[in-house]
């Protein structure tokens, strides 16, 4: 019998009358290894009910108490973490080197949390008018929903509790329901640390979940990552009914190499960065841009270096790259190689060649060469081991042809010309720029953002933005009156 995933609310775990499910695979075998719970709305609604009911008590928790429970959720996640990279493993595929890396990238945003007293202060004027002192504080917002996708089921969550716990709300995560154990695992984890029941609920299922959340009236503000139209969907529906969003879409991460860069470094970069968790990033490279005289020299040390990336289950201790999330996935995947082809690109590594066992949804890494800009291979994400090459003739070309794409997610230049590279990071229109370094995902005491099709909305996550996400501000104006002075005056108030 297939285990039986519930959603979890008020501390308990609970599997819904809804009576629909959906299936979750180990995608290195092709089994069916568990069957999810889908809410339905009265289920949904059951878990904003219990982050409402939570939320007096944990805002009104001190900061030294909620600065004690994060640390003590970072150390269970330090004690714990091959454990969760376990069930990474098993429902998402990623090889257990990458998904240790997923939660250390987590963990560093729970050590952000922990610093909430600081990130919360206000500013204090005294005397602004006569007998005035004005001040301003930051509050937590209520009930907050967080809706996370498939590529890294314990990451994305804790870019989001970590700053919106901290800072005293209560939330209703719903993972992807592709792999949905991490985020019970960090619920169970979460109260273990001293969260009380009903501040951290997680409900799974799909769109009729998403769109309950986005409409309910308790629910203030609503924290998305996945692809564009469904970022799109969700930033235009729940800003329509009053809340604050921030939905983080797709890209489409192109890498710049000048002519004067280091061929082997930036081959090793654009490898690593295009085919780490079968490219199934969101800040994956997926168009390595070639400017002049180096595209021969790079194109034959990229697959020269493809050759030796071993593709296989996350069980094998030598496997660097696991399988795609679904079949349909890959066969998509897939698809996009064959059109390529079609329309007039070169292949120079086919992943479809990838010899297998079993029926694990397995594809392998692929360099396509010759790209061009009105190609759907270069027009549209394609989530896997795909490498695309553009070859131009110079930086300006280069340039354009980033800036021109819908997505702005992240984007690098390899090159030892430092004018270059400044002038890159001034003029490019992504929200992540890496200079000499291919995946630039922020420090967590920065924060994580796309321009153009990848963010809709005006807040980046995580880091200071994050906490400003989740937080509202107030400015207080406050006169404790000397009965002397006191008269009435109907003009509008001056402050000289
Ligand atoms: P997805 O958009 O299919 O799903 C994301 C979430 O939306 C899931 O919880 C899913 O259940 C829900 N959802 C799916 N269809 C829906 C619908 N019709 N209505 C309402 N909700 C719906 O994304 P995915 O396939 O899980 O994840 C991969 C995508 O996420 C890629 O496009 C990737 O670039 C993007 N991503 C972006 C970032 C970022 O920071 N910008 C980070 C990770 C992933």
């Amino acid at each position: 019998m297939t285990e039986f995933i519930t959603h979890w609310i008020e501390g308990r775990p609970v599997g819904g009358e809804s009576g629909r499910r959906g299936p979750v695979f180990n995608p290195a075998t092709g089994e069916q290894i568990a069957e999810v719970a889908f809410a339905d709305v009265p289920l949904v609604d059951a878990a904003i009910a219990a982050a409402e009911r939570a939320f007096p008590s944990w805002r009104a928790t001190s900061l030294s108490r909620r600065v004690e429970i994060m640390f003590r959720i970072r150390e269970l996640l330090v004690a714990r973490r091959e454990e969760l990279a376990a069930i990474l493993t098993r429902e998402h595929g990623k090889v257990p080197s990458d998904a240790q890396g997923e939660i250390a990238r987590g963990i560093e945003n729970i050590e952000f949390a922990c610093g909430i007293p600081q990130l919360l202060k206000g500013h204090y004027s005294e005397q602004a008018a006569s007998g005035v002192d004005v001040y301003s504080i930051r509050q937590p917002l209520g009930v907050v929903a967080a809706i996370t996708p498939f590529n890294f089921p314990a990451m994305v969550p804790m870019w989001m509790f970590a700053n919106a716990l901290a800072a005293g709300n209560t939330m209703v995560l719903k993972p992807s329901e592709k792999d949905p154990s991490a985020s019970l695992y960090l619920a169970r984890l979460i109260e273990e640390a001293g969260v009380p029941p009903g501040v951290f609920n997680v409900i799974h299922g799909d769109k009729v979940a998403v769109d309950r959340l986005l409409v309910h009236p308790t629910v203030q503000a609503v924290s998305f990552v996945g692809s564009t139209n469904i970022a799109r969907y969700v930033y235009e529906k729940g800003t329509a009914a009053g809340k604050r969003v921030q939905a983080l879409g797709g890209a489409k991460n192109h890498m710049v190499v000048l002519p004067d860069a280091d061929v082997g470094a930036a081959a090793d970069a654009a490898v690593s960065a295009a085919f780490g968790s079968a490219g199934e990033r969101c800040m994956a490279v997926s168009v390595v841009v070639t400017v002049g005289s180096v595209a021969d020299r790079l194109v034959s040390v990229i697959a020269e270096r493809m050759r030796g990336i071993k593709v296989g289950p996350g069980t094998d201790p030598e496997a660097q790259m696991g399988p795609l999330i679904t079949s349909e996935h890959r066969n998509k995947v897939a698809g996009y190689l064959a059109t390529a082809e079609r329309e007039g690109a070169f292949i120079v590594t086919d992943g479809r060649q990838l010899a297998t066992s079993g029926a694990g949804f397995f594809l392998g890494v692929s360099l396509v060469d010759h790209v061009k800009p009105h190609m759907s291979v270069y027009r549209e994400e394609i989530f896997g081991p795909v490498l695309c090459v553009v070859r131009v003739a110079s930086y300006d070309e280069a340039l354009a042809l980033v800036n021109e794409n819908q997505y702005g997610n992240g984007t690098a230049i390899f090159t030892r010309d430092g004018g270059a590279a400044r002038r890159f990071q001034s003029d490019v229109q992504a929200g992540m720029v890496g200079i000499n370094v291919p995946i630039p995902v922020p420090v967590a005491y920065y924060s994580f953002g796309g321009w153009k099709a990848s963010l809709f909305g005006d807040r980046h996550i995580y880091g200071p933005e994050g906490v400003d996400f989740f937080t509202r501000g107030k400015v207080v104006t406050s006169r404790w009156p000397d009965p002397a002075t006191s008269r009435i005056d109907l003009g509008f108030p001056q402050n000289r």
